[in-house]
């Protein structure tokens, strides 16, 4: 299950899950509610958007620290890794995630396609809790659940 619900869902893919503004089609991740934010707009209804699960990289750093809230750290010592923000042309947004596990700044760059999977962030007796990440599109790797 989703680490945090509503986010993404895993039917066949990962796929995040947004919202678009049924009067200008701004899409929003996460989703908007109440009122649109786009300044020219005023639409209050929105409708589910499902966003492109491939896009490029416009940005990426190396997280040393553990960042704020709403990231949620596994349990036991801290491990740096890399995130990406990532464009996906058709929404014309730009999703920030963690890069898959075994992938760090030196095997990214910018422009580089990436696809969206999940990979569980920690698991109790009865769930396993899935965080979404991006991963260099095509690029294997031991353990990716997508
Ligand atoms: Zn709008």
């Amino acid at each position: 299950m989703p680490a945090i619900e509503g986010w993404f869902t895993i039917d066949d893919e990962p796929v995040l899950l947004g919202n678009r503004c049924t009067s200008c089609r701004t899409v929003y991740f996460p989703k908007a509610s109440f009122f649109c934010r786009n300044p020219d707009c005023d639409g209050e209804e929105f409708e589910e958007a499902r966003l492109s699960r491939r896009g490029k990289i416009w940005s990426y750093t190396d997280a040393q620290y553990q960042p704020p809230s709403p990231f949620i750290a596994p349990p036991g010592d801290y491990q740096p890794f890399a995130h990406a923000a990532v464009e996906l042309a058709e929404e014309q947004m730009v999703i920030l995630g963690q890069v898959a596990s075994g992938f760090g700044v030196a095997d990214l760059e910018v422009g580089q396609e990436v696809e969206l999977i999940v990979e569980e962030l920690y698991s109790d007796d009865e769930h396993d809790y899935l965080v979404y990440k991006w991963k260099p599109a095509g690029a294997e790797r031991d353990g990716v659940r997508a």
